[in-house]
């Protein structure tokens, strides 16, 4: 093999390591997150002391590693675009209405409300609204900024037609792009100082989002305060389990901040940075599910089939 050759091949291998970190960190964060959704900081500590383990458990009675919403969205998205060798907004609108008649374990109001609409009417995009600012759009892209790794158009053109089937408002897909943006950044070998411009030219636009003075305990199921406290974590930390660790002990939306951070984190660090312990308790259909769709989405990017 030339070394021109073998380079290219370690570049490849370094893009799947760390697209199915993004993957597998996202599924392994909503299992571990899920346990002390809509506890306190203090909740937590009085009954975990430091909440590490992934035992399932939580509001929704969950089995030791089984996911949530979050990531069954996410695989949707990914399943579609795979189906279709691309983007297909009709088809993600419609096979979010199957996750939702086979009634899934945990749906937010305005995902429920955006499905039942498509539903009802067959619109493909919510209308504007104040209220929309959850964190449910922005959950389940990680799919689509894999497939458009290397096509910034088509990126950006895939995420705001995803996050309208359910939540249109600004914040909610300004988020959505520019966590999209770090991810696909730090796949294709970006370090961690180049997600820290990509948020910081988030914050620049939008003060809400600044998160360099964090309140603990401030995770809700609004995108701001999700966005919040997944960069607090992830930039204050320097490995995966410890930015996980420092996500989902805020307690509030812990399975959709620590979805978010254990993305960003897998991304930075590789799949081999997951810790086993966590691993192996993950659904095991779920973590293989995450592996063939990391694969299977980088090499639609291979392909070109993006390139219009
Ligand atoms: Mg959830």
């Amino acid at each position: 093999m030339s070394d021109a050759a073998a380079e290219r091949g370690g570049e490849i291998a370094g893009r799947l390591d760390r697209a199915v970190g993004a993957m597998q960190g996202f599924a392994v964060g909503d299992a571990l997150g899920a346990t002390v959704e809509f506890l306190t900081p203090r909740e937590i500590k009085a009954k975990y002391g430091v909440h590490k383990r992934v035992i399932g458990g939580g509001w929704l009675d969950l089995r030791p590693g089984q996911i949530t919403d979050d990531t069954e969205m996410m695989l949707i998205v990914g399943r579609v675009i795979l189906a279709h060798r691309g983007w297909n907004l009709s088809a993600c609108c419609a096979g979010f209405a199957d996750w939702l008649r086979g009634g899934p374990v945990d749906v937010g109001n305005t995902v429920r409300r955006g499905i039942r609409r498509f539903m009802t009417d067959g619109t493909l995009q919510a209308p504007y609204s104040d209220g929309d600012a959850g964190n449910g759009a922005c959950m389940r892209n990680l799919p689509v900024a894999l497939a458009t790794l290397d096509d910034p158009a088509a990126f950006r053109l895939w995420t705001l037609e995803q996050c309208r089937i359910t939540h249109n408002h600004p914040l909610s897909n300004e988020a959505t792009l520019s966590l999209g943006h770090m991810v696909r950044a730090l796949v294709r070998d970006a370090d961690v100082a180049a997600a820290r411009d990509e948020a910081n030219g988030l914050v620049a636009a939008h003060p809400d989002f600044r998160f360099s003075v964090y309140r603990p305990g401030d995770c809700s199921p609004f995108i701001v305060d999700t966005v919040k406290t997944v960069f607090h974590a992830y930039f204050g930390t320097e490995t995966f389990r410890d930015c996980l660790i420092e996500t989902v002990n805020q307690g509030g939306d812990a399975d959709t901040a620590g979805a978010l951070a254990g993305m960003l984190a897998g991304a930075t660090y590789g799949a081999a940075a997951i810790p086993r312990e966590w691993l192996d308790r993950l659904d095991p259909d779920i973590a293989s599910a995450c592996r063939k769709q990391a694969a299977g989405l980088l090499r639609l990017v291979s392909a070109g089939t993006n390139e219009e």
